[in-house]
Parts: C-alpha cells; sequence; structure tokens
C-alpha cells in the first residue's frame, strides 16, 4: 500500500511538474473575448482561431479611438455578420478584403454581398438557420439561431441609396474547441423558442441585446435569461451607442435580481477584453 501511495504521489508530482513546466500547451484553454460596443466582438478561440462578429468599428461611436484601426484585430478566420443592418454589417467589407476572412451570413444576404461587390464569392460561406458548420475546421460549430428583427441593406449605387435584401435577421451560437459554448444575441425581441437554444446548446455565454426600441430593452432581456436561456454568464450589449437604445446594465441586474436570478453578469466597456472559460 504504501509503496503504491509513494508511486502515485511520485506520479502526481510528475505530472505536476509536467504541467507547469508546459504552459504553451495550455495558454489558449479560455476564450478571450473582446467588445468594441453595440454588437461588435472579437473572440479568440482556445486554439487560436479568431472570429469577428458585426464588425461596426470604424463609425461606431462607443468604439475607442485605438481600436478604430482594423489593422489591429490581426488576423481573422471568420466574420459573422447577424443581420443587414449598418450598426452590424459595419466594417466587412473592409475587414474580409483585409484580411481574407471568411464571411458567414444568411444565404440571402450573402447574394447581395456579392452582388454588391462587398464580399467576394470565395470568401462567403452561406448557410442558414439550424445548420450546424464548421467553417474553419472541424472542432468549431456555428449555428444560426432565430431572431425576432428585420433585415435590410441599406448601399448606395451610382450616388443614390437603394435597399437590398438582406435575408432573415439572425443570432449565432458558436461552440469552442473546448466546448464552451457562446450565444450571441444579434438584435431581436424575446421570443419563446428561446427555450431551444438552452435545450439544444446550453450556452455558457449570452452576449445579449438590451438597448430596447429596436431590440430587447433590460427587462425582455432579464425574462429571456431567466425563463429561457439560462446561461452561466450574461453579458449586455447594443445598448447606449445611439440615444434610442436607453437600456442599461444596471437595469437589467434590477429586473433580473426582482426575478430572484443569480445568473452571472459580466458588464465590459468598449475595448474591453476578457478570458471567459470552463
Ligand atoms: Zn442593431
Amino acid at each position: 500500500m504504501k509503496r503504491f501511495v509513494t508511486t502515485t504521489l511520485a506520479g502526481a508530482l510528475i505530472a505536476g511538474f509536467a504541467w507547469a513546466a508546459a504552459p504553451a500547451a495550455d495558454a489558449h484553454a479560455s476564450a478571450d473575448v473582446k467588445w468594441y460596443g453595440q454588437a461588435a466582438f472579437r473572440i479568440k478561440t482556445p486554439g487560436g482561431k479568431v472570429i469577428v462578429i458585426d464588425p461596426f468599428i470604424t463609425k461606431n461611436p462607443k468604439t475607442p479611438a485605438d481600436d478604430k484601426d482594423l489593422a489591429k484585430l490581426g488576423k481573422v478566420d471568420l466574420i459573422l455578420v447577424t443581420h443587414g443592418h449598418g450598426d452590424h454589417i459595419g466594417d466587412t467589407a473592409a475587414l474580409a478584403k483585409m484580411t481574407g476572412a471568411k464571411v458567414g451570413v444568411n444565404a440571402d444576404m450573402g447574394h447581395t454581398m456579392r452582388i454588391l461587390g462587398m464580399v467576394p464569392k470565395e470568401q462567403l460561406v452561406r448557410f442558414n438557420k439550424s445548420g450546424p458548420i464548421n467553417p474553419i475546421g472541424p472542432e468549431i460549430t456555428i449555428t444560426m439561431t432565430h431572431a425576432e428583427h428585420s433585415s435590410e441593406i441599406v448601399s448606395k449605387k451610382d450616388g443614390v441609396e437603394a435597399i437590398y435584401p438582406g435575408g432573415e435577421p439572425a443570432g449565432y451560437i458558436i461552440k469552442l474547441e473546448d466546448g464552451y459554448t457562446i450565444y450571441h444575441s444579434g438584435d431581436t425581441g424575446v421570443f419563446k423558442d428561446m427555450e431551444l437554444i438552452h435545450d439544444l446548446y446550453k450556452p455558457d455565454l449570452a452576449l445579449i441585446c438590451i438597448g430596447g426600441w429596436f431590440t430587447m430593452d433590460p427587462r425582455h432581456a432579464a425574462y429571456a435569461v431567466n425563463k429561457f436561456l439560462k446561461p452561466k454568464t450574461v453579458m449586455p450589449m447594443h445598448y447606449g451607442t445611439f440615444g434610442l437604445l436607453k437600456g442599461t446594465p444596471d437595469q437589467l441586474k434590477t429586473h433580473l435580481s426582482g426575478m430572484g436570478d443569480t445568473t452571472e453578469i459580466v458588464v465590459m466597456q468598449p475595448g474591453d477584453e476578457k478570458t471567459f472559460g470552463k
């Protein structure tokens, strides 16, 4: 027995030493999430991939000046766009050109982006709600979800504004290499099928809109979190960027605590980067 204990202890020490001596193997064991304000995020995955969502950056009034240089995003593997509005498409065309990243969008908006010359066909990943895909390798799964909103693209043709189809508005489920699962709501009102998002994907982190007017306000968002989504952590977004988006994180906290909900609430400032993980 003593020999067993000794051997086990030695094994544990060796394992501990190996772990301590080789931190590089574990250097990305979590996701780094940077918020640019509104619905714009950069996610660095545990395996070193970079996913950017709704890159409204250069004209985003809340993005810090230091972060407006698109080159500072570095390499980008995938850009996901939730719908066609300008505060979500944002710098997609420029960033796609600069980085060569794939651009995941709903199938109809993909056609519009190609025809308008925003994103070349080779970079587009056109898909639709419910079909999990692996556009940047088998270990990361992207699923498009429903969103209760609208989607059109306003663009200039020959100097004249015109409206183009933006397809269906959406949210995204991003399951990372280590299983950590992030839900980006896009712009949406609360809808009861958010239950499906919990049942099917069990998001660890929910990035949800709280600004109101065009989307959920804090009361709606608290309801969505408490009744349907049930994430481990919630991070409010899409508020304060423009005057109409009046919802605040404090209001979200008040509504959640009023429901006896103890979900962790992480409040970031535009430009902040935070590490999330299991
Ligand atoms: Zn929006």
